[in-house]
């Protein structure tokens, strides 16, 4: 596997960052996570522009700018002769000293770039659904960490997870400070009701997901309402289908909350319906490369 860091493509034994690089002293960076699919990068110049978004943010200059990192993914996907992959791409602080100031480490920032194929979940469970639970650590709350950046600080999204998995559950909800649904450890969250889908604003604390919005736009040209809304546990609990959504875990239908059977125990028709149209979707549309 060959790994892109800093303009070089080396094996992966060789892909290594500073111990006193700040994204690992700190988690001092920024993330995307993306998916090519049949030779096509899916949504990529969203995936993009909400990087360099996360960045400008934490006021993090990327040392390349958005052609140049387009290139360098199409580069790495090329050289791993990969048509269907999950891509990471991670810019770092870089190497400073061991205090927090970042300005040490300007100059050092760093990207690298890693491309696998990954499969979050087995298959059984898109067909059958997946069984979550709330935790007790809340979303970070905007005035925190906003979670609209996509930071390497995912230590609160990590402990709800370990919440999860300590119950006997593969995946958290997490609720903010008011008790308002947010979203899942790395994925957004729907609810269905009365032929209608609902998910939180992006005020509420989630971030805002590509596949969220890709799901939203396939809801109104299908003419399913669609909603940005609060949602107590209460509104999932009585919901008739509920689904995750995220690059990695694309969508997965929830059949239970809380112990509560959502939709009979079953994924939904609107669910099954939006798992098949993003999947079209996700086969014709995204930059294309050539291997
Ligand atoms: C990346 C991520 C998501 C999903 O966003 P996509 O753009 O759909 O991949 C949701 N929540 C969190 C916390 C994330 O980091």
């Amino acid at each position: 596997m060959k790994v892109y860091i800093n303009g070089k493509l080396v094996d992966k034994k060789d892909a290594k960052i500073s111990v006193l690089d700040h994204g690992f002293l700190y988690g001092d960076g920024v993330f995307e996570g993306i998916r090519s699919y049949n030779s096509m990068v899916f949504k990529l110049n969203e995936h993009i522009d909400r990087l360099f978004e996360s960045a400008h943010s934490i006021m993090l200059d990327v040392p390349l700018n958005k052609k140049e990192m387009v290139s360098a993914i199409i580069t790495t996907l090329k050289a791993n002769r990969l048509r269907d992959a999950y891509i990471r791409v991670v810019v770092s602080r870089g190497e400073g000293d061991l205090g927090l100031d970042p300005r040490k480490c300007r100059g050092n920032e760093s990207v690298a770039i890693i491309t696998d194929k990954i499969a979050l979940y087995p298959k059984e469970l898109y067909d059958k659904g997946m069984k979550i639970i709330s935790v007790p650590t809340i979303r970070n709350i905007p005035e925190a960490v906003n979670p609209q950046i996509k930071s390497l600080n995912y230590l609160n999204n990590i402990l709800a997870k370990i919440e999860a998995i300590n119950a006997g559950y593969q995946e958290a909800i997490m609720l903010d400070h008011l008790g308002y649904i947010t979203e899942c450890t790395g994925d957004n969250i729907f609810a269905v009701k009365k032929g209608g889908i609902y998910t939180p604003p992006q005020c509420m604390g989630s971030l805002r997901g590509i596949t969220r919005d890709t799901v939203l736009d396939i809801a109104r040209e299908s003419n399913i309402p669609a909603h940005e809304h609060v949602i107590t546990r209460h509104e999932l609990y009585i919901s008739e289908e509920c689904f995750l959504t995220g690059t990695a875990a694309e969508i997965v239908p929830v059949v239970n909350v809380d112990g509560r059977i959502i939709g009979g125990g079953k994924p939904g028709n609107i669910t099954k319906f939006i798992m098949k149209e993003f999947k079209k979707l996700t086969q014709k549309d995204g930059v294309r490369y050539k291997i």
